[in-house]
């Protein structure tokens, strides 16, 4: 019997080091929302990066994921195996005529973004390979941006309108090195997979329009969104390298119990009023992305 799944979240973590503090605060709001509403859950390995990308530590990530009770309905997909699919992406993208050519090289990519630009740091391409006719697949290629802004609601945020060529420009698709990049197949497997929700960190909030232009154009439905803060150290500075590498064993190691973890970590979503030890099932009812604190949150002083 086909039973009709209100949602599908899902966590996507790169499998390049480990799981710290904030993917795993990410991956607890996206798990805890679709548990909530009766949905499934799924992860996704984003392992289409090339070699920082390892199967280790991708392994490492399930475990870290699975002792905090967080496991995929289903398999976990890996998108190193999905080149077919990304590739069919292409094709019909290329029949829309929506891919051009880049023959910018890295060089050429730095000078140009070290223009003057305004805005959160992000360096969209300006369109430079814009005009180049076809010369085939094989080489480096950009999805043509349809004009205007995109108008999206996120969860936590809100309302919001963006214009993607603003923020990303023209987003490389396919790599020069013959790798699949990162937009086109993150867009692809979210329609693949049936994904209605996407939470995750706000380092992507600036991309989401871009994507939202690529589902248009591969006829894809558009997910809800909703973008988490970062965890910060305990000052309110940026975590550095080192406390980078607090993830689920290192806090053990600091004698902080996953019941702790945990509680906290409900806490930081607003699921709890103090972070006192808790089981992961008592925080599904308590869950509500409008409790949930719109900006980023600070490490425990015990903890860094
Ligand atoms: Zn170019």
């Amino acid at each position: 019997m086909l039973v009709r799944m209100s949602i599908t979240g899902r966590f996507a973590p790169s499998p390049t080091g480990i799981l710290h503090l904030g993917n795993l605060r990410t991956a607890l709001a996206s798990w805890l929302s679709a548990r909530k509403a009766g949905g499934r859950w799924i992860i996704r390995m984003e392992d289409v990066d090339g070699p920082r990308c390892r199967r280790d530590l991708g392994e490492a990530q399930l475990r870290d994921l699975e002792r905090l009770g967080l496991v995929s309905d289903g398999p976990v997909v890996w998108q190193s195996g999905r080149s077919l699919l990304y590739q069919e992406a292409l094709a019909s993208l290329h029949r829309a005529r929506f891919l051009y050519p880049c023959a910018c090289t890295r060089k050429d990519l730095q000078v140009m973004a070290s223009a003057p630009h305004e805005g959160d740091g992000l360096r969209p391409y300006p369109g430079r390979c814009r005009a180049r006719a076809w010369e085939g697949f094989g080489r480096a290629l950009r999805f043509r941006l349809p004009g205007g802004t995109v108008a999206w609601e996120d969860r936590l945020l809100g309302p919001r309108t963006e214009d993607p060529a603003l923020l990303t420009g023209d987003p490389l698709l396919f790599r020069r090195d013959g790798c699949f990049a990162y937009h086109l197949a993150v867009v692809v497997d979210d329609g693949a997979q049936g994904v209605s929700e996407v939470a995750r960190g706000a380092d992507l909030r600036p991309v989401t329009a871009t994507q939202i232009r690529l589902q248009e154009a591969l006829g894809l439905p558009r997910p809800a969104y909703a973008h988490l803060g970062m965890v910060l150290a305990p000052d309110g500075s940026r975590l550095g390298k080192r406390d980078g590498a607090l993830g689920v064993e290192a806090l053990a190691a600091r004698g902080v119990a996953l019941p702790d973890l945990l509680g906290w970590l409900g806490w930081s979503l607003g699921c709890q009023a103090e972070a006192r030890p808790c089981g992961l099932e008592e925080l599904i009812s308590a869950f509500d992305w409008s409790r949930v604190p719109k900006g980023d949150v600070r490490l425990p002083a015990a903890w860094a």
